[in-house]
């Protein structure tokens, strides 16, 4: 983890990945964190989706050195799995227009973008072999587009989201509680976000669970996997949906609401079923409690880019606020919130015209909507 002020090859190698995606205009002649280059980092990490500190830490890192790769620097071989980059999200991109099914345009090279590239080797005539080589990436860049009208990708997730119809009953959720084990997560006024994140768990559960909905969680109250075990459990079980269960910290004690968040990268990549589903949570929340409203917002975490469902991540208030605390630390207050997550799933599976008005629906009502 390096910051402004720090001086060493590394930062040389930061402010080299810089000048490459053109944010930063020169190389230093010293390899020093100065001011230009900590407004670059931020500018990338604001593109990007991450967390915008201007540190460069280990997801900073990773996503510089993956910018750096166009598609053709370097030999994409199932072989040499797994690796992720740029490079791939334009393959990806690439076999989505040409009609063949990558699922979401990541920048994973994953057995979908495999098979999607296995497919249209066979389709054109060349050596089927899941290696993006010469010969491939030729073709690749010969042909012309055979899907026009937007994002293939993104339609393809809503058509999925249509076919798999109105019921709740027999949907797989995955809840994470987020943190866990030694990994408290905020600690303030006597709360700490596991706790609180396994109470609210606990609550959507049982809700799930009543109207038919089964439901995995990624932890127990003694572990703390890491946000990519986490995807691979979800991808594992092959959910429907992912809940991510988090409450937020500020660096000052005003800082108070709650904000949703979904998979988006700043090159157009987006999870559309998770932007729905992040808005109607948040809307939900916005409408049955005082929190303020912090918005919904699309950003490159591991959990949101690697599940391959769409995944929600909900900051429900800050702990480290007065009046946050307070409502975290009622009961009542957390039921209010379970039952606003249960509606929003709810209503990203009811056709547009059976959607009652936000804050309308109750539980009774939707045992009886999740039969239809
Ligand atoms: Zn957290």
């Amino acid at each position: 983890m390096f910051r402004r002020g720090d001086v060493g090859a590394a930062v040389g190698e930061v402010q080299a990945a810089l000048v490459h995606l053109g944010l930063l205009p020169r190389q230093p002649e010293q390899p020093v964190f100065d001011q230009p280059t900590d407004w670059a980092v931020r500018e990338f990490q604001q593109n990007r989706g991450l967390v915008v500190d201007g540190l460069i830490g280990p997801e900073t890192w990773g996503a510089l050195q993956a910018a750096r790769l166009s598609l053709g620097d370097r030999l994409l071989s199932p072989a040499s799995k797994p690796f992720a980059g740029d490079d791939v999200a334009a393959l990806q991109e690439r076999l989505a227009e040409l009609g063949f099914d990558t699922g979401r345009v990541d920048g994973v090279f994953g057995r979908q973008t495999e098979a999607a590239l296995r497919g249209f080797q066979r389709e054109y005539g060349l050596v089927s072999d899941g290696v993006c080589g010469p010969s491939t990436l030729r073709a690749l860049k010969q042909l012309g587009r055979l899907v026009t009208g937007g994002q293939p990708h993104a339609l393809r997730e809503t058509e999925q989201l249509h076919r798999s119809g109105a019921a709740l009953a027999g949907k797989l959720v995955v809840i994470d509680p987020g943190h866990g084990g030694r990994d408290r997560g905020a600690q303030s006024h006597g709360l700490d976000e596991a706790a609180v994140a396994e109470d609210l768990a606990a609550r959507l559960e049982g809700r799930l669970t009543a109207v038919g909905v089964r439901t995995v969680l990624t932890r127990g109250a003694d572990s703390c996997p890491t946000e990519e075990q986490r995807a691979a459990l979800a991808n594992e079980v092959r959910a429907d949906l992912v809940i991510s269960l988090h409450v937020d910290r500020g660096a000052s004690p005003l800082g108070q609401g709650v904000a949703s968040y979904h998979f988006g990268a700043g090159s157009g990549a987006i999870s559309t079923v998770g932007e729905r589903l992040a808005s109607l949570v948040q809307r939900e929340i916005v409408a049955r409690t005082d929190l303020v409203d912090c918005r919904v917002h699309a950003k490159t975490w591991a959990l949101l880019r690697l599940t391959q469902m769409p995944a929600v991540r909900l900051e429900l208030g800050h702990l480290t606020n007065d009046g946050d605390a307070a409502r975290l630390a009622d009961p009542a207050f957390r039921d209010v919130v379970a039952e606003a997550v249960l509606v929003a799933i709810q209503r990203l599976y009811l056709p547009l015209d059976q959607d009652p008005p936000t804050g309308l629906l109750r539980l009774p009502d939707l045992a009886h909507l999740s039969t239809m």
